[in-house]
């Protein structure tokens, strides 16, 4: 039934590609795309933001999101036809990597001309107890993001010479907030390094090296599948044997699983966002740590 349905999405695809070929044939000029237009599309939220930073007021360049923001990560994600329509016209795709987008190999086949960027290349990163691959949670890491805005920059500085500039210019600015963010972060974090901290999904292994917490515990070990009554009990034992008094749910999950352990354990329940989604504004992502931090410091002060 899946692959009756990935044949469907490769003939439909293939069929928008040659009637818009033969339309710009008809036409003799190409529609809609000037000289000095690029057209960025990011695979989803976290990425979508740093593009937005990187290729900000630079005339000429444009950047969507592949998915939807509602999305959150892109684990077992299926790619729509309409997601696919902005990749045909498309210019570079900007991917997080690591595995986080399960469709990458065939949106790549699909679309040989579109050059992929991926930004966690480079980045040392964490691999789980039995996990079959890394962790791709990259991005929630200060340290990271700053990482993945200077590898997105300098890539859009080879495509598109002739606005290096303004890739650069932007980009250094962006990194400077970063640093303040993750500089504050670091000192307000520091009277509680060493903490245990038990969260969502494995979203936070990034976060936690970077501020020295210890994630106890994954409350969903498999993102998107409620934890098993036996993982639900591990789960409840962590808490019980270290003492800890809050868990962390992500706002993109239903309370589910976390409001039967607080039931449980009488531990609170506070927010923690990877953020994977959220407001369509250049400056959401350190808002989002922002929020994190308050988040962390009310959990640990009480
Ligand atoms: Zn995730």
């Amino acid at each position: 039934m899946r692959g009756l349905i990935v044949t469907s999405f490769r003939v439909l695809i293939l069929i928008v590609i040659f009637m818009a070929g033969a339309a710009a044939t008809v036409m003799a000029q190409p529609s809609g795309k000037g000289p000095g237009t690029v057209r960025i599309v990011a695979s989803f939220y976290p990425v979508y933001i740093m593009a937005r930073n990187v290729a900000k007021n630079i005339p000429g360049v444009t950047v969507t999101s592949l998915t939807p923001s509602v999305s959150g990560c892109l684990h077992d994600y299926a790619v729509t036809v309409d997601d696919l329509k902005k990749l045909a016209g498309a210019d570079v795709f900007i991917v997080n990597g690591a595995g986080m987008e399960s469709f990458l190999e065939r949106v790549i086949t699909q679309f040989p001309r579109v050059r992929v960027v991926p930004l966690a290349e480079g980045i040392p990163l964490i691999y789980g107890k039995g996990a079959s691959g890394p962790n791709p949670h990259v991005w929630v890491s200060i340290s990271n993001a700053i990482l993945e805005v200077r590898s997105l920059s300098v890539a859009m500085e080879a495509i598109d010479p002739v606005h290096a500039k303004g890739y650069r210019k932007n980009s250094d600015e962006y990194i400077l907030e970063l640093e303040r963010l993750r500089a504050q972060m670091q000192s307000e974090l520091a009277p509680y390094k060493g903490q245990k901290i038990i969260t969502f999904h494995e979203a936070f292994p990034y976060f936690a090296r970077e501020f020295g917490f210890e994630v106890a515990a994954v409350i969903e070990r498999e993102p998107g599948s409620d934890p098993s009554a036996r993982e639900l009990a591990e789960t409840v034992d962590v808490i019980r044997s270290s003492g800890i008094r809050t868990v962390f749910i992500e706002p993109q999950y239903p309370l589910g699983a976390a409001a039967a352990i607080a039931r449980e354990t009488h531990v609170r329940v506070l927010t923690l966002d990877p953020a994977v989604n959220g407001e369509d504004d250049d400056g959401a992502y350190i808002r989002i740590m922002r929020k994190n931090l308050e988040g962390l410091k009310d959990a640990f002060s009480k």
